[in-house]
């Protein structure tokens, strides 16, 4: 359906003249995310709050236009994309913290608001929200409940959908729901919450978010841990967690990970590195001190070359911040990449380390792999050129090895990216038949005229 001069109108009266546009500049940054898949929206709107949100759904679904949610577009499998036209509807003007409620561990947000606003701001009220992505400076809570973010702290603490206690959210006809409880517990019919988070945008827009929030944790302490194999460093993760003492991260980077951050680490590192693990404790100083000596020796009986303690958050962010600059810093070695998120059980790690390996000198392909390994979350990066064929035939023909393979090894091909359009093709391998059916079928009820982002999780 094309964009009528009265739908316009109708849309610029609900939100306001200056916050729709279809000038030609703003489509262009609109058509795109993380994935650099583009394809042009014919209108995009800046909806200041839920009611619009549901009077946009409403003339949606009358009038059959399609509506693709958008929070930053950081997302990685091109959710936000509109791969069918239509209206990209952007959440950043619905970017309030509500309330941060200390007697009861809760905030409520609108979904516009950036993840590391919200960090600080419990932070600053002694409370903690654990997930916490690499791209959380960007993102907003609202892309992390639509693809359940996950991020380095996840080991320890669990997923964005461990936090949602409830939400409000339009469905596509334009009605407001409202989900989940406000008590403890609470089983009074289908948990619509868990069945939204993680959606990716296709069955409701989420409008507001109610969140679990714990005690901040006193200390904190950092380690970086250096390794002469990626074999040895893939079997130390996984003695790690065969141990009492849980980190809230073990972060994994191999060789060439290393290689293109290790400016951003002043201090001076072993020679003959091949990988990296950073690991992170937290909770009672004085516990954590002593975790850390335990962990330190750990890695020493797993034949670490070096263990280093951070000494202080400077050091620890330089960690941190060679962790985060990595996805960007690809772009050194190839002008393009598939970065898939796979997840393997932890004590598969080391058969992963072998494939990814194989892999490379397969297809000729440089593969570059970090992530979060305390989980068995490894980020596989294909880098590949694409204005060369037969590099991008090759690129993809790795990726089904690479999936087939986590599929052998019991694991899942998407650990907190989602399927969007990048791993639609995959997915029936791994849920099969049945459930793609049962899950189509949540969809029609949700959305029967199909107008909330179409084109995606599922091959129409
Ligand atoms: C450098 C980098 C590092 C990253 N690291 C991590 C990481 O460690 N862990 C991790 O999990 N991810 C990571 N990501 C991926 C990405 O940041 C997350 O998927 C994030 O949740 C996307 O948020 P966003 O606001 O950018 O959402 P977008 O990309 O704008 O949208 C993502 C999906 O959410 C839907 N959506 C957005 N807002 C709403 C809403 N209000 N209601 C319903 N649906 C909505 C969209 O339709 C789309 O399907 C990383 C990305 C980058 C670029």
């Amino acid at each position: 359906m094309s964009f009528s001069g009265s739908v316009y109108k109708t849309l610029q009266k609900i939100s306001g003249k200056s916050n729709v546009t279809r000038k030609k500049e703003e489509l262009l940054c609109y058509s795109y995310d993380a994935t650099g898949n583009s394809f042009l929206p014919e209108v995009i709107i800046f909806p200041g709050s839920e009611n619009e949100v549901s009077q946009i759904l409403n003339l949606a679904s009358k009038q059959n236009f399609i509506v693709v949610p958008r929070g930053a577009g950081s997302g990685m499998t091109g959710g936000a994309v509109p791969v069918n036209g239509g209206l990209v509807m952007v959440t950043s003007r619905m970017n309030k913290i509500l309330e941060i409620n200390e007697n009861n561990f809760i905030a409520k947000v609108q979904p516009g608001v950036i993840v590391a606003d919200l960090h600080k701001k419990v932070e600053e009220k002694n409370l903690f929200y654990p997930p916490d992505p690499a791209s959380s400076s960007i993102c907003t809570i609202g892309g992390n409940i639509a693809e359940c973010a996950g991020g380095p702290r996840a080991v320890k603490y669990g997923v964005t959908r461990d936090y949602v206690l409830g939400l409000k959210a339009v469905l596509p006809s334009g009605k407001i729901i409202q989900t989940g409880v406000k008590t403890a517990k609470g089983v009074a019919g289908y948990d619509l919450t868990r069945l939204i988070v993680g959606s990716e945008g296709t069955l409701a827009i989420v409008t507001e978010i109610t969140l679990k929030l714990l005690a901040k944790p006193a200390a904190i302490k950092t380690l970086a841990v250096f390794f002469d194999s990626m074999q040895k460093a893939a079997r130390t993760v996984s003695g790690i967690m065969r141990e009492t003492v849980i980190p809230r991260c073990v972060e994994y980077l191999d060789k060439a990970s290393i290689d293109l951050v290790k400016d951003y680490i002043s201090f001076d590192l072993p020679d003959n590195i091949k990988a990296l693990l950073i690991i992170e404790l937290d909770g009672y100083k004085t516990q954590v001190e002593k975790d850390a000596l335990d962990i330190q020796k750990l890695c020493f009986s797993y034949n670490a070359l070096e263990v280093l303690i951070a000494e202080d958050k400077t050091q620890s962010q330089e960690l941190w911040n060679a962790r985060k600059a990595l996805s960007p810093a690809l772009y050194k070695i190839a002008n393009n990449k598939i970065n898939e998120d796979i997840v393997v059980p932890v004590d598969k790690i080391p058969d992963m380390v072998q494939i990814t390996k194989e892999i490379q000198k397969t297809y000729g392909l440089k593969v570059v792999s970090f992530g979060h390994a305390g989980d068995g979350n490894i980020h596989c990066n294909i880098m590949y050129n694409k204005a060369d064929e037969s590099e991008v035939k090759k690129a993809n023909k790795a990726v089904d090895k690479l999936f087939q393979a986590t599929l052998d090894l019991g694991g899942t091909i998407t650990g907190e990216h989602g399927v969007g359009i990048t791993k639609m093709k995959y997915l029936p391998k791994e849920i099969g038949a049945t459930q793609i059916e049962l899950m189509r079928g949540i969809k029609k009820v949700f959305d029967p005229l199909n107008i909330l982002n179409p084109g995606k999780i599922f091959i129409s």
